[in-house]
Formats: structure tokens, C-alpha cells, sequence
């Protein structure tokens, strides 16, 4: 498969030819007879457009060059990476339901998982996504999905989705797969997964100013998601903008060249950064425990994508240095990902603050930690010198 070209292949026109569609800036549409509203009502009238928390044109367009990217049927975008994760959760689970998860996964969802989903009588389990032995000892009768990140946020664990695809079949799970870490260079529906969500607010849009998400399933899948009588994207209401939706479909057309930089990038910092003793982690780097897992299923020429994280031993020294690197014009002491200039941020304290101190000491997360989201630098190594010495300035190396 190849992921980028499905993207290029498409085809969307303005209604006056414009070679970009037209944006519909419409909330609801008009129908010619009340039999056809009634039939759109009830799903039936392919094409039609009712009411744009249901669907708009323009959110169509960006669903489709999105599930073509993931090699879905369909799919349905939303306002946000947890309007999709949220609504998929709640579309598949019922009270008394159970869910196994990665336990290392964005802070945002562990806290739904934890702290919310539980008041509605939804239980979830949290394991080592990569010992498909506490996957299995994990799963009950009443577990309906398998969920994890493809590389995980912040750990970068890599998840096995063919071999988790097995265990899910086995025991007649859904298995969902969020790929915000890993566009273009995973594609889970090929590897087995059913449910591919990102938030398009990191990598996908690129640019740092809208927030979105998607969820990418069968057209079964997403019809109910959709549906006016209980489907969880509809009810919930969290949809997005017809304006936003435009302006991310042409930030989506430029992904695989910016996600290629990102990866050459990502890939040079942590060579050199483990060169110098630092305790480093990539997916690309061999020391990487799942390196030979991302290598067998990725799309090679994507890379191992742009994420990275260093060990500095501790909070303080992960601040000092964050803040003297921002100070440098290196990158931004920010959260989130996949903005042209490099993002670094403390998980511990930020991102992953949902996750108890005590829970972030069993898996790993420790309080000198770094995230960095690699930039699209033109002078990966003019970055890197600058970089030595700012690390040189704190003692890390
Ligand atoms: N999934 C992952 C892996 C994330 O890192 C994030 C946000 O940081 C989300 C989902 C949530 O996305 P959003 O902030 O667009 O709601």
C-alpha cells in the first residue's frame, strides 16, 4: 500500500472548477421534498446533506483523503483527537463493558479510561501492550476492545498490531489503534487493526493552529458512529468545522514530504545523542526494543517518524535544559507534536500528568524525561552543534 499516493489520487473540485473544493459554509441544507429529508433522517439518502453535525461536504472531503491514507472504507473526522477517541470508546462499549489498553498511551486518554468511562460502569484494564501474554491474561468475557497507540505516547513502545490483530480476532475484539505518533509510516488497517484514530491536530495538520481528530473504520462502522438515534459522533456533537476541515485536507497534501524530513531529522538527533551516552529512545535506533517490530511493519520510506525522547537524570536538569534551548531559537518549551519547529516538553509534568507518580515509576516514565517533536530544520547538524553545547552548559554530557 502506499499511502501518500491514495492521498494524491483523489480528486475534489470547486463548484466552478476551482482546483480546490468549495468550502461549505452552511450548518443545514435544503431538501426539494420532505420524503427525502425524512429518507436522510434514516440514513437512506446517499449524498444528501441534512445538518452539518451529521456531515458537510468539506468534512467529507477531508474523511476521505484521510481513510484513503489509512486504507479504510471511511471515515469520520470530529473537533478533536479525543472527540474521535472518546466517541469510539462509547460507540463500542456498553455498561458492564471492560476494555484492555496499553498502558503507556496519551494522558488524556488514560484519564478517560481511569477516571470517567468508569462512572459509566466501563472497567479498563492497563498492560504492557508488548507482552501479548498480559494482553491475553488481561482479556474477560465482557471485553470488547483492544486499544493502543501505535507508538506509544510518550514511551514510544511499539505496538505488534499484526500479532495483536490475532489476539483481538481470537477473542472477538474490536482493536483500535490510535497512529497520531505514526502517519503515513504505520498504516494499522493493513497490519489487521479495525478502528485507525489520529488526532490531525499534530502531524497531519502540521501547522499548530486547529485542533481535529479521526476515526477510520468500515462504513458500517462509521454510519453508526453517525446516526441520529445513538451513534456517539452524533450525540456527543463533537464535529468539526467545515472551515477547519478545509484548511487541514491542504496541510494533508504536503505530509509525506514533511513527515520524511521529520523522520531524517528525528533519526540524526538520536544517533548523535545516544553517541554522546545519553539514554536515548527511537524507534529507528537498533538499541530500540521493538526496532526490529517498527522495521517489519512500517512503509519504509516515511522513516521512524519524528518523536524522540532523552533521559537527563532529572526534572531540574530536564528544565534548565529545555528552557536554555528555547532561549537558543532550538525549538519550543511546548506540549504536542509535529510543528515545523522542534516541540520539547517533561511528560512527567505535562502530558502525562494524568498518570499517577507512583503508576509513571512502573512504566518507566521517568521525571528527567524529554519528548522532543523534531523539526523540519533545513541544518539538522547547525541544530545539533547548538544543541551539544546547551547540553554541555547543564552537565548532561
Ligand atoms: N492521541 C495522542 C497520541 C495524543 O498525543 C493526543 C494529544 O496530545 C491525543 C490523542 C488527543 O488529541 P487532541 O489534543 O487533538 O484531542
Amino acid at each position: 500500500m502506499k499511502p501518500a499516493d491514495s492521498i494524491q489520487d483523489l480528486q475534489y473540485f470547486g463548484e466552478f472548477g476551482g482546483i480546490n473544493p468549495s468550502i461549505s459554509d452552511s450548518s443545514t441544507y435544503t431538501f426539494l421534498s420532505a420524503k427525502t429529508m425524512f429518507e436522510t433522517f434514516e440514513g437512506n439518502a446517499d449524498g444528501c446533506y441534512l445538518y452539518s453535525r451529521h456531515s458537510s461536504p468539506s468534512n467529507l472531503y477531508l474523511g476521505e483523503a484521510l481513510a484513503a491514507m489509512e486504507g479504510t472504507e471511511t471515515s469520520n473526522v470530529s473537533a478533536s483527537g479525543m472527540g474521535a477517541i472518546t466517541s469510539v470508546i462509547m460507540q463500542l462499549c456498553s455498561a458492564g463493558d471492560h476494555v484492555v489498553s496499553s498502558r503507556t498511551i496519551y494522558g488524556g486518554t488514560y484519564a478517560f479510561l481511569k477516571n470517567f468511562a468508569p462512572k459509566l460502569n466501563i472497567q479498563t484494564s492497563f498492560v504492557d501492550i508488548t507482552s501479548l501474554k498480559a494482553i491475553e491474561t488481561a482479556i474477560t468475557e465482557d471485553s470488547k476492545i483492544l486499544y493502543c497507540e501505535a507508538v506509544s505516547n510518550p514511551l514510544l513502545e511499539v505496538a505488534n498490531i499484526a500479532a495483536l490483530s490475532k489476539i483481538a480476532k481470537k477473542y472477538k475484539l474490536q482493536l483500535v489503534v490510535d497512529n497520531t505518533f505514526s502517519p503515513l509510516s504505520i498504516s494499522p488497517k493493513q497490519l489487521g487493526a479495525d478502528i485507525v484514530i489520529h488526532s490531525l491536530t499534530k502531524f497531519i495538520n502540521g501547522a499548530s493552529d486547529a485542533i481535529g481528530g479521526v476515526v477510520c473504520g468500515s462504513q458500517e462502522f462509521i454510519d453508526n458512529l453517525r446516526n441520529v438515534n445513538d451513534g456517539a459522533a452524533m450525540l456527543f456533537g463533537a464535529t468539526m468545522d467545515s472551515l477547519r476541515a478545509a484548511s487541514i485536507l491542504k496541510n494533508l497534501r504536503t505530509l509525506h514530504i514533511r513527515i520524511k524530513q521529520h523522520s531524517a531529522n528525528a533519526l540524526y538527533l538520536a544517533q548523535k545523542f545516544e553517541s554522546l551516552g545519553l539514554k536515548t529512545v527511537y524507534p529507528g535506533l537498533a538499541s530500540h526494543p521493538s526496532h526490529q517490530v517498527f522495521k517489519a511493519q512500517m512503509n519504509a520510506e516515511f522513516g521512524f517518524g519524528g518523536m524522540l525522547t532523552i533521559d537527563v537524570g532529572s526534572l531540574k536538569n530536564a528544565n534548565t535544559l529545555m528552557e536554555l534551548m528555547q532561549n537558543e531559537n532550538l525549538g519550543y518549551l511546548a506540549v504536542s507534536l509535529g510543528f515545523y519547529k522542534t516541540l520539547f516538553s517533561a511528560p512527567g509534568t505535562s502530558t502525562s500528568s494524568e498518570i499517577p507518580e507512583e503508576e509513571q515509576k512502573i512504566i518507566g516514565l521517568s521525571e528527567g524525561l524529554i519528548r522532543f517533536s523534531v523539526g523540519l530544520d533545513n541544518d539538522i547538524e547547525r541544530t545539533y552543534r547548538a544543541m551539544f553545547e546547551c547540553m554541555q552548559s547543564v552537565g548532561v554530557v
